[in-house]
């Protein structure tokens, strides 16, 4: 009898042990019956080239890769055009003994908007989006891509928002924090894609005050789970989306390239990584 291949994803990063991801995809193998494995690969930036060189050899079929990483796995394999846009790859898969790459963050944040504000997309005129980082970029390609007709990126470095427009087009307009005041008088979405908010992190400068009684609140931040600003968006009656749906979401398309099933986001599993985040505080 031949023993049967069991197939093994992992998370690659320096560090690597904070990573929730084991938990997620460790969930979906067991809920669909799947003999197979996720694991955690500290790799230094040094070793990184020849570990994902090595990455079939070492029996993986994928994996997710994260900081520092996600600019060097975009290098190393072959991008889909997400991936090429967003200059950052967070998910390989072996294709024919080709490396490929793509970036799931769009995903994850566009379905995190559609779980938590459904409709949020229809006739959106102006999207305001905070930060002009690694997770922006993402967050603006989604935009762009449901058709959002005017993006506001702001950013306290004004020059690397500028850099947005030349990336993903004359949709996008950078702005500072000055600007915000009047901007949320406008908006129908407002992003926080900055790390402000984040436990440990200054709070975000952002009173909702001003905002429309139909704007939607999107935060990808997920430590904590309801920021400040996610308070302040409840306390105002607004529709939002939380960082954790981002997570949770953006690590379906992985599982699915490694393992072939499209697994479920279900409250069992959100629940799972709550609790793991409370247990951290
Ligand atoms: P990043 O590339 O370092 O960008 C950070 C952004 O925040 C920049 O725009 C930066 O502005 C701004 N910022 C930071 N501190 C600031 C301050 N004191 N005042 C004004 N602006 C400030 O980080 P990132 O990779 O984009 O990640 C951002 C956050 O998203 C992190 O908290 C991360 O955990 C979260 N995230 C969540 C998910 C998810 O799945 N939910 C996925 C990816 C990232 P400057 O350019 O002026 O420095």
């Amino acid at each position: 009898m031949t023993e049967e291949k069991i197939r093994a994803a992992c998370v690659m990063g320096w560090p690597v042990a904070h990573s929730r991801s084991p938990l997620i995809h460790g969930y979906w193998l067991k809920q669909n019956g799947i003999k197979g494995d996720y694991r955690r690969e500290a790799v230094t930036p040094e070793d990184f080239p020849a570990f994902l060189k090595s990455l079939g050899e070492r029996s993986y079929v994928g994996g997710n890769v994260t900081q520092p990483h996600k600019e060097m796995a975009l290098k190393l394999t072959q991008p889909d055009d997400r991936a090429k846009a967003i200059g950052a790859a967070n998910t390989i898969y072996i294709d024919n003994g080709v490396l490929r790459s793509t970036n799931t963050d769009v995903i994850g944040f566009l379905s995190s908007l559609d779980v938590g504000a459904p409709g949020w997309d229809k006739n959106l005129k102006t999207a305001v989006v905070l930060g002009a980082g690694g997770a922006a970029r993402a967050v603006v390609y989604g935009l762009v891509e449901r058709g959002a007709e005017r993006i506001c990126v702001v950013n306290r470095t004004l020059a690397r928002a500028e850099v947005f427009r030349e990336r993903f087009g004359p949709r996008v307009y950078p702005v500072g924090w000055d600007a915000v005041p009047k901007l949320l008088k406008e908006a129908g979405l407002v992003v926080n894609a900055t790390s402000m908010g984040m436990t440990g992190n200054p709070d975000l400068p952002l009173d909702l005050g001003g905002a429309r009684d139909g704007t939607v609140i999107g935060e990808i931040i997920y430590v904590p789970l309801k920021t400040k600003l996610l308070e302040a968006a409840e306390k105002r009656g607004l529709k939002h989306s939380d960082g954790l749906d981002m997570l949770l979401y953006q690590a379906v398309r992985g599982f699915e390239l490694w393992f072939g099933v499209k697994p479920k986001v279900t409250p069992e599993l959100r629940q799972i990584i709550v609790d793991e985040l409370l247990k951290k505080k």
